[in-house]
C-alpha cells in the first residue's frame, strides 16, 4: 500500500540526514508499503534535503520513494508558493489549511478558542479557505479535508452542506483527497475526512490517496491497512499514487 503524508523532520525534531531517512524507509518496509512519500511542511523549506531522499532511496529498490511537500495554504500567498514549487521536481504537492486569518487553529492549546464561537462560523471560514486552496491550481492533493473538527466541535449545519463548494472545486480541478489517519490520535478520534464525507466524495467521483501524517518513523503506515479495508467495503477499489506530479491508480 502507500503512505504519501510523512514528515521526515517532524516539527524540526530531527535532521534530514541519511540515517533518519533510512529509519523511515525501514518502517515503510515493516508496514508493508509499496510507495512512501515524504511531505514535510513548507515552512521548514530551508532544512529540507530533498535530493538526499532520492539518493538514499536507491538503497531501497523494493520501495517507490516519492518526494512531495505539504504546503500551508494562505490566501494571497499563491505566488511565493508557486515559486517554491517550481524550484524542485516534486512528485506531488499537498495543499492543507492550518490557519484562519493567522490563527493556527489546529495547534494544541487552541481548543478553548474553538469552544468560544459558533462552530458553523469556523467551519464556513475553514471550508472557504479549502475551496480557495483547491481552486488555486497549485496542488495535487487536499490534506486532512475536515481538519477543523480536530477538537471534536461539530457544526449545527450538516457538514456536507458546509463543505459543498469546497467539494465542487476539488472535483472541478481533478484533485485527490487523502484519507489521513492521524485524526484518530487527536481529540476528535476519527480519520479525516469523516465517513459521510468520504461517501459523498465517492458519489462525486473524487479519488482518494492515503496518509498517516507521521511526524516520527514509528507512525509511518499507521492504520493504512484498516483504511484499505474500509474503502473496499465502500466498493472503492483503487487509491492514487503520484510520480512527477502525475497520478497513478493503485489497486487496493
Ligand atoms: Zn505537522
Ligand atoms: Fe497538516
Ligand atoms: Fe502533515
Amino acid at each position: 500500500m502507500l503512505d504519501l503524508h510523512v514528515h521526515l523532520l517532524g516539527h524540526l525534531d530531527r535532521e534530514a540526514n541519511a540515517d533518519n531517512i533510512r529509519t523511515f524507509l525501514e518502517q515503510a518496509r515493516t508496514s508493508n508499503l509499496k510507495q512512501i512519500g515524504f511531505a514535510d511542511h513548507d515552512m521548514y523549506w530551508e532544512k529540507l534535503n530533498l535530493g538526499l531522499i532520492r539518493e538514499v532511496a536507491e538503497e531501497y529498490p523494493d520501495l517507490q520513494v516519492r518526494v512531495g511537500l505539504e504546503v500551508d495554504y494562505r490566501e494571497g500567498l499563491e505566488w511565493p508558493i508557486k515559486r517554491l514549487l517550481d524550484s524542485f521536481p516534486f512528485d506531488y504537492v499537498i495543499g492543507s489549511v492550518h490557519q484562519l486569518d493567522g490563527w493556527f487553529f489546529d495547534s494544541p492549546g487552541e481548543e478553548e478558542k474553538h469552544k468560544c464561537c459558533d462552530p458553523d462560523k469556523y467551519y464556513r471560514q475553514y471550508f472557504d479557505a479549502v475551496e480557495k486552496a483547491a481552486s488555486s491550481g497549485l496542488f495535487d492533493i487536499i490534506g486532512h479535508f475536515d481538519l477543523i473538527k480536530i477538537f471534536n466541535m461539530r457544526p449545527h449545519t450538516d457538514v456536507r452542506t458546509l463543505a459543498a463548494s469546497a467539494l465542487r472545486a476539488i472535483k472541478e480541478q481533478g484533485l485527490v483527497v487523502e484519507i489521513n489517519t492521524n485524526g484518530r490520535y487527536k481529540p476528535v478520534k476519527e480519520f479525516y475526512p469523516e465517513l459521510k464525507l468520504i461517501e459523498i466524495m465517492k458519489e462525486m467521483g473524487i479519488p482518494f490517496t492515503l496518509g498517516s501524517d507521521a511526524h516520527d518513523s514509528v507512525a509511518v503506515g499507521r492504520d493504512i491497512s484498516e483504511v484499505c479495508h474500509m474503502l473496499k467495503e465502500l466498493n472503492i477499489d483503487y487509491v492514487v499514487g503520484f510520480k512527477q506530479r502525475k497520478p497513478q491508480k493503485i489497486a487496493i
